[in-house]
C-alpha cells in the first residue's frame, strides 16, 4: 500500500532522512522504532506532504504522492495523527471529531454521524466528554481524541506520531489496545515510537531509524529477540559473559 524509497528529506543545511526505504503492506501493522531526533516525525510528515521531499519517492497504492498537498494526499486515504496530537483545545470534542470529516467528498461526509458513533464506540470516554472543550481532557484522552479525529477521514492507512508520548503507561496500554482493535478491523498501520515495547507489540514488522537512516528491520518478533534492539530501546542490558 506504501512505498518508500530512497527518501531524502530536511531543513535548511539540515540532512534529516538519509535514502530511507520502507513498505507497508495492506493490513499490516509497521512500527518505525528510534530514539529522539532520529528523524521519525520527520519521515511521516514528508509522507503526508508537510515537508518536500528532496529526493526518493513515496508511492500510495502505486501513485506517486511526490507532488501532491496534504488535503489530496489525506483524501486519497493517507491520514496523521500529528505528534503532541494538536486538538483544538477551545473546541468541543465533537467539534474536533467533526473537523476530521472535512476534507471527504459530500457523500462521505453525509454518513459522518455514523462514523462519529463507531469512534465513540471505540473510545467511550469520548462519548462521555462529548461536550467538554478539548483542551481540559487529560494527555491520554487527547491522543484517543486525535487519534478519532484522524479515523474521521475515512483512512486507510492510518500514520501515528508516537501516540504514547506524554501519556500514563496505564492510558498507553489502552490506547494500543485500540490501536490493535483498529488493525483487526483490516486498518492498515504506520506508527512511529520511541516506546519500542508498545509498539513492536502491536506491529507485525518494524524497522529501526538512526540519524536517518534504516539501521535494522524485521517481524516485531526479530526485533524484540535482537540484543541491540533489547539494549538500545526495551531497556535490558547486555548480560555480561562471567555474570
Ligand atoms: P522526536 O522523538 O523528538 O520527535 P524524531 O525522531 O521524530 O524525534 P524529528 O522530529 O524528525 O525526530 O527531527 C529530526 C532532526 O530534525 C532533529 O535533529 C531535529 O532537531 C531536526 N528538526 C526537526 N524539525 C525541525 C525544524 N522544523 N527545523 C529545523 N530542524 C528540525
Amino acid at each position: 500500500m506504501l512505498k518508500i524509497a530512497n527518501l531524502e528529506a530536511g531543513y535548511g543545511a539540515l540532512r534529516v532522512l538519509k535514502g530511507v526505504s520502507l513498505h507497508v503492506n495492506a493490513g499490516e501493522a509497521v512500527a518505525v522504532i528510534g530514539a529522539n531526533g532520529a528523524g521519525k516525525t520527520t519521515l511521516l510528515k514528508t509522507v503526508a506532504g508537510l515537508i518536500k521531499s528532496r529526493a526518493g519517492e513515496v508511492l500510495f497504492d502505486d501513485r506517486s504522492l511526490g507532488h501532491l498537498r496534504t488535503e489530496r494526499i489525506m483524501s486519497l486515504g493517507c491520514c496523521l495523527v500529528p505528534e503532541g496530537r494538536h486538538v483544538f483545545g477551545t473546541m468541543t470534542v465533537r467539534e474536533n471529531l467533526m473537523l476530521g470529516a472535512y476534507g471527504l467528498p459530500r457523500s462521505a461526509r453525509a454518513q459522518s454521524s455514523e462514523d462519529l458513533e463507531r469512534i465513540y464506540s471505540l473510545f467511550g470516554i469520548l462519548k462521555e466528554r462529548d461536550k467538554q472543550l478539548a483542551g481540559t481532557l487529560s494527555g491520554g484522552q487527547q491522543q484517543m481524541l486525535a487519534i478519532g479525529r484522524a479515523l474521521m477521514g475515512r483512512p486507510r492507512l492510518l500514520m501515528m506520531d508516537e501516540p504514547s508520548m506524554g501519556v500514563a503507561p496505564l492510558v498507553v496500554r489502552d490506547i494500543y489496545r485500540t490501536v490493535e482493535e483498529l488493525k483487526q478491523h483490516g486498518l492498515t498501520i504506520l506508527l512511529v515510537e520511541q516506546n519500542a515495547h508498545a509498539a513492536l507489540g502491536v506491529a507485525d514488522r518494524g524497522y529501526v531509524i538512526e540519524t536517518g537512516q534504516i539501521v535494522l528491520q524485521g517481524t516485531a518478533r526479530e526485533l524484540m529477540d535482537n540484543p541491540e534492539v533489547q539494549r538500545a530501546y526495551l531497556g535490558k542490558e547486555y548480560r555480561r559473559i562471567d555474570e
